[in-house]
């Protein structure tokens, strides 16, 4: 467990961060979501005790991050790992000396670090790439290799500051993939700080938005996308927003995959007679699993009977003005 409690961090006189609260639980992927500048690197490096913060409290596993000093720091820096987007790997020793690095400064045995490095290049799937060197790999390569590093030393957190970041977006969804794997196997808990959204929304539990240093809006990935917070909907910028038609109403239906199977629409036309039009449908996969959504138009008398009916089916609905898209 992570409790994070009024941390606030300075830079001279700038505040970057200002009273920050979280409890993060084991095992779970949180998102750490805001624009660039809002504090998200201050606050991973806060975290696995590379900035000193200021007030506040910091407790991993009831242990206060501020109190460790030296060598006892160093030791339990072993409990978290941390990828970047730029790898941040030695260009000058290959994929298996890359990985085998934290061992060696930690002073294992040979056989121990064979063995492990070897566990770890078939964890990210790169077997063969053990003698490669950095050049020789793509991003994609390279980042699994830097995830199989931060792992060496069987950390109970990963941090991500933009792992993805640099990929491309088929690329990302493969390392995503891979470190959902990883949270799943290992229990570890993971936090991801992106500007990816689509990335927060499919893979992250629950997700923590950071405007001007301090959290601004927070919630479960399928919750906080479905209602977007004014912070949200302006980290989005107002282009992603859509007016909708201001006559009449506009419905969002919301289908769990069971839903979808039972032929809704047809039924909701022949049932309630009523009128209505598809302004949009999409599904959206969220880490709480998949969900279909619709926004209807319908007119004014139309209205009654068809949120009725859709409310005695059992159906998710709300009223919408605008949609995010
Ligand atoms: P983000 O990761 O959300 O883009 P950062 O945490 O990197 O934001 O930075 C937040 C603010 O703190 C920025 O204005 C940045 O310039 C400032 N900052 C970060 N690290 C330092 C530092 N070591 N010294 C001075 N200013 C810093
Ligand atoms: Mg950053």
């Amino acid at each position: 467990m992570i409790e994070i409690n009024k941390v606030c961090k300075s830079f001279h006189k700038l505040q970057v961060l200002k009273e920050i609260n979280m409890k993060l639980e084991d095992g779970k992927i949180y998102g750490l979501i805001g624009q660039s500048g809002s504090g998200k690197s201050t606050l991973l490096r806060c975290i696995n005790g590379l900035t000193v913060y200021d007030k506040g409290s910091i407790k991993i596993d009831n242990v206060e991050i501020s109190s460790l000093k030296n060598a006892e720091l160093r030791k339990f820096r072993q409990n978290i790992g941390m990828i970047f987007q730029n790898y941040s790997l030695l260009s000058r020793l290959n994929v298996y000396d890359n990985i085998a690095l934290p061992m060696r400064c930690w002073k294992y045995g040979r056989e121990e670090i064979d063995k492990r490095v070897n566990e770890l290049l078939d964890m990210v799937q790169i077997p063969d790439k053990k003698n490669a060197f950095p050049k020789e790999l793509s991003g994609g390569q390279k980042q699994r290799v830097a995830i199989a590093r931060a792992l060496a030393m069987n950390p109970k957190v990963l941090l991500c500051d933009e792992a993805t970041s640099a990929l491309d977006p088929n690329i990302a969804e493969t390392i995503m993939e891979l470190l959902t794997e990883i949270n799943k196997k290992l229990g570890i808990t993971v936090i991801l700080v992106t500007h990816q959204l689509s990335i927060v929304k499919t893979y992250c539990e629950k997700i923590y938005l950071l405007e001007e240093g301090k959290i601004a809006a927070e919630g479960e990935s399928e919750e906080f996308f479905e209602n977007p917070s004014r912070e949200l909907r302006n980290l989005m910028g107002m282009q992603g927003i859509t007016a909708l038609p201001e006559n009449g109403r506009n419905l969002r239906i919301i289908l769990n995959e069971k839903q979808t199977d039972e032929r809704l629409l047809a039924r909701m036309a022949l049932e309630t007679k009523g009128a209505f039009s598809i302004v949009k449908a999409d599904a959206e996969q969220y880490h709480s699993g998949r969900v279909f959504y619709m926004i209807i138009h319908v007119e004014e008398e139309c209205f009654e009977k068809i949120s009725s009916w859709l409310t005695e089916e059992r159906v998710r609905w709300n009223l919408e003005k605008e949609v995010l898209l």
